[in-house]
């Protein structure tokens, strides 16, 4: 029986990810900041604890770790989940939103893979997946911070897979595009309140603002199930590959960027967000 630990399993992909393995008989280690704020689905399976981790707390890190430990004998997968979007024009975003973004979505799931490596090492095994985005591809508009820190996690991700390849632990990256059932909107919102206004974006924000209201309206409704289904892919299908990027909606602009010339690629981009330059 194999066992999983998520982080931020308190909602949207964290949560479907639980039960996602729940249901075809891991052993579940869901964490998150607020285990009284589990859903209720969660509860109801007696394969799955739910307990306290904080990714910016190293305490409960290996505190969670180690309950994981005791209760199901091991840990096999790792998912880096718990993350959230700073979005909001570079100039507006205070100095401490920045450093707290790269603590959570970056320095949080180093510290979740530096707690749990002594374990996957004395095993000679595990596997890591952590959980990017588009934007970790792609730099948006906007959402510039959010890019930078989802870039550093797939850097650090891509250069790390060889080092740990070499003593059978495996790294995988999953890239989700828009997805509106999760919180993850909720909590965006609550972080550009707390931004500074700069009139003289006024008119970009405006422009940026109505493509991103299209972009929204054709995310992918499923997109909840089939990130879920690629985290579970990703932990099991004994393959090498590296990114998983599992939505409809990223995919024209992933293959121009990874597919297309850099001029090509630039042109494109320049069209969408900023239509004047292009
Ligand atoms: P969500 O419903 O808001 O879930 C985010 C989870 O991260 C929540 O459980 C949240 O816990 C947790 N979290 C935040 N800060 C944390 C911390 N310091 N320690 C531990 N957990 C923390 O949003 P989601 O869409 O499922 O997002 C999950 C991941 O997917 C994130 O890494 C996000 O960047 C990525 N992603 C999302 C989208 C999208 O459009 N939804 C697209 C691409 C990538 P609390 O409940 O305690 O806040």
């Amino acid at each position: 029986m194999k066992t999983v630990l998520i982080t931020g399993a308190s909602s949207g992909f964290g949560e479907a990810v639980a039960l996602r393995f729940a249901k075809v008989g891991w052993n579940v280690v869901a964490t998150m900041r607020d285990p009284s704020a589990a859903g209720p689905e969660l509860g109801s399976w007696p394969n799955l604890l739910a307990t306290r981790l904080d990714v910016q707390d190293r305490q409960t890190i290996a505190s969670a770790i180690e309950e994981g430990i005791q209760r199901f004998g091991g840990i096999d997968v790792v998912v880096n989940n718990a993350g959230y979007g700073l979005f909001g024009i570079f100039e507006g975003v205070s100095r401490e939103a920045i450093h707290a973004q790269f603590d959570v979505n970056v320095f949080g799931a180093m510290d979740v893979v530096r707690a749990i490596l002594p374990h996957f090492r004395s095993k000679g095994s595990g596997m890591i997946v952590n959980v990017s985005s588009g934007a970790g591809a792609i730099g948006f508009p906007m959402a510039s911070i959010y890019s930078a820190s989802k870039f550093a996690l797939e850097g650090w991700s891509e250069g790390l897979s060889y080092e740990l390849d070499s003593i059978g632990i495996k790294v995988k990256i999953v890239e989700p595009g828009g997805a509106t059932r999760t919180n993850f909107m909720q909590r965006t919102g609550a972080e550009s309140g707390r931004q500074q206004p700069i009139e003289d974006y006024a008119p970009f924000l405006r422009s940026i603002g109505t493509l991103y209201e299209g972009m929204g309206s054709s995310a992918d409704p499923d997109a909840v199930e089939k990130v879920a289904a690629a985290i579970f892919t990703a932990a099991t299908d004994g393959s090498n590959q590296l990114r998983y990027s599992p939505t409809d909606d990223i995919q024209p602009i992933l293959n121009a960027r990874r597919s297309s010339s850099e001029q090509a690629y630039r042109s494109l981009t320049l069209g969408i967000f900023t239509p004047k330059a292009a």
